[in-house]
């Protein structure tokens, strides 16, 4: 089924006979995919995305699986991962002949037309190897992990029950050891109780001994182990209820699924923002997210300025327009992008690796850029880049292979590595940046991210009620609706206060997030409208007459299940009083207080009194 589904859509793509390189790449691909036993991994992944789609729910592929033109072909991943090139939609053709010197992702080529139709052609391809995904031999065991929906992820889970049975699927469980601050205070009272006196060194020691003792279980934020029909899950693991919790509907492996990592397969089906807000997006606009072009040069200027949103960045307290955008919108990569200037997707994927990475970027990328001594192209920003550049300098493929491997892994350079790598007078900055780093991101993932963060921004240039709308709906933690319909002047003290605070808390770094796109939603001339008894959601904003209103929810204090008995009760009729509001709404004295506060309630009257005198 795999082998069929990808050669029927790659001549969907690039016609028939497919282009050499098409077919080569392809061909490699399924002879490990295939002989390696990996394609049932492959089909329950498309299986799986498949129906998230007919639901109305794309899903984003995460880690290495983009590396795969095969998963692209199967539509597990949306990453393509061929070569910068061209392709027509309409004679189904590929075309091949770009400068690779100048260009590394497809979406970066200049635009042209179809030489035999006439139509603008498609630009796709990231360049991307598929070692990354499968290992040099290609028989590393593969991992497939999928963002979906958060709104889709229990529908995800039961359609994996669905497909393999329920006594075949389990939830990873977890298991979370001691942490050592924990430990030593576990120790100071056991020698108080029991009057025992111990010096520093003793009680470090005894700390020591206890930190990583199993503390409790849990589960995997996404991970459902699938046991192969012929065995029983007993064969592997005992199995339990999380955290001892019999009431759960889950039951989850008794070990932590990385102790069987080898032996059974893990699926990652997790849940992920991304597809959620374009959810939205599309039933709010009813654009298609495919339609979303990721070229658009409006969109590629946010990162650079705000202008094109119509604000200046002293309005808007910021010299990107990245407010929100996923991946792009935090303070720490907001300074990255400052620092440099990205115009093209290449190096916003660049970004992407750097900022995910462990001592990619500080102490390491960012000073070889900010002396001079290499670009931001140059620079090892994801874990592909060291292959592909080896292989360049003319180091040996597997060497290659192998040195990416120790590097991402933190393991830095065995002797031999550095060796072949003097050899090829690789130059000692690339050296250096490859020992220091301890953790790197696969391209594929980051093309991804990138991808969806580029469709996100186009809705947020082109539709932005929409956009903010979406983004309160679905991202909007700490929004809190009695504080949040403040001036731009106040809103802007506000966001300072917070940003010049030594220690912020996590409550104080969301209310941050959410007054700078307050802010910049006021800036462009939307408001927000208060909650309003007959005009609010439950829980979503809603577009109303060129502003937003605010749902029930964004109330402190103001319940999901109090908001459902307010909307059930209105369907009735008009609220009489308060009281009314009261017994048919069934709101308790703390829900009437917020509302009224937040004035919500102003024209009702305490009791029916009134609505009684006015019938006699
Ligand atoms: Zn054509």
């Amino acid at each position: 089924m795999i082998q069929d589904m990808t050669w029927s859509t790659a001549q969907e793509m690039y016609g028939n006979p497919l282009p050499e390189i098409v077919e080569s790449r392809l061909t490699k691909e399924l002879k490990s995919i295939v002989g390696y036993g990996y394609c049932t991994l492959y089909a329950i992944a498309q299986k799986l995305v498949s129906r998230s789609l007919e639901d109305g729910y794309l899903v984003g592929s995460r880690g290495s699986v983009g590396s795969s033109l095969v998963a692209r072909m199967c539509g597990i991943t949306e990453v393509n991962a061929l070569p910068p090139h061209y392709r027509c939609t309409h004679c189904r053709k590929g075309f091949f002949d770009v400068d690779k010197s100048q260009y590394h992702v497809g979406v970066d080529l200049p635009d042209r037309d179809c030489p035999e139709c006439g139509e603008k052609l498609t630009k796709d391809g990231f360049d991307i190897p598929f070692e990354v995904f499968l290992g040099f031999e290609g028989d590393k065991v593969p991992d497939i992990d999928l963002n979906f929906s958060g709104e889709y992820q229990n529908k995800a889970h039961h359609y994996v029950e669905e497909l393999f049975g329920h006594d075949h699927v389990f939830r990873a469980g977890t298991i979370s050891g001691l942490a050592d601050k924990t430990a030593y205070g576990y120790v100071l009272k056991y020698l108080e109780e029991r009057g025992i006196q111990a010096g520093n060194a003793e009680k470090e020691r005894l700390a020591l001994e206890c930190t990583g003792v199993k503390r409790t279980t849990g589960q995997h934020p996404g991970g459902m182990v699938v046991v192969p029909l012929e065995y029983e899950i007993y064969d592997f693991t005992a199995v339990q209820h999380p955290a001892d919790d019999l009431e759960s509907d889950f039951t989850t492996t008794h070990f932590d699924f990385n102790s069987m990592h080898d032996i059974l397969v893990k699926l990652d089906c997790l849940g992920h923002d991304d597809p959620t807000m374009l959810h939205e997006l599309e039933k709010l606009t009813g654009i298609n997210f495919k339609d979303v072009p990721l070229d658009d040069p409006a969109v590629r200027s946010l990162f650079t300025s705000p202008e094109a949103l119509g604000v200046t960045s002293e309005e808007l307290l910021c010299n990107t327009g990245t407010y929100g955008v996923p991946e792009f919108g935090t303070g720490f990569v907001r300074g990255m992008l400052e620092e440099t200037k990205p115009h093209t997707m290449e190096e916003l994927l660049r970004i992407s690796g750097l900022s995910h990475g462990t001592d990619v970027w500080l102490g390491n990328a960012q000073e070889i850029i900010a002396n001079g001594t290499a670009t931001l192209s140059e620079c090892v920003c994801c874990r592909d880049d060291i292959m592909n550049y080896l292989i360049d300098k003319g180091v040996k493929p597997k060497l290659a292979f192998t040195t990416m491997e120790s590097v991402r892994k933190g393991r830095g350079l065995k002797p031999e590595m550095e060796q072949a790598m003097i050899d090829q007078q690789v130059p000692d900055w690339f050296m250096d940046s490859c020992k220091k780093i301890k953790y790197m991101f696969p391209k594929g993932h980051a093309v991804a991210y990138v991808t969806m963060a580029l469709r996100v921004a186009w809705f947020k240039v082109h539709h932005p009620l929409a956009y903010y709308c979406a983004y309160f709906t679905v991202r909007g933690d700490g929004f809190d609706a009695t504080t949040m319909i403040l001036s731009p002047e106040a809103a802007r003290k506000r966001i300072n206060e917070i940003r010049n605070m030594d220690k912020p808390t996590a409550r104080d770094k969301d209310t941050a997030t959410c007054l700078e796109l307050v802010l910049e939603m006021n800036l462009r001339g939307i408001r927000f409208l208060p909650v309003d008894l007959y005009r609010s959601d439950v829980r979503r904003f809603r577009i109303e007459d060129g502003n937003i209103r605010c749902p029930f929810i964004s109330l402190p204090g103001l319940g999901e299940s109090a908001a459902v008995q307010i909307a059930e009760a209105r369907k009735e009729g008009k609220f009489l009083s308060i009281e009314d509001l009261r017994v048919r709404g069934k709101a308790g004295s703390a829900v009437i207080d917020t509302l009224r506060t937040h004035g919500a309630l102003e024209g009702l009257t305490e009791t029916n009194q009134l609505s009684f005198l006015a019938g006699f």
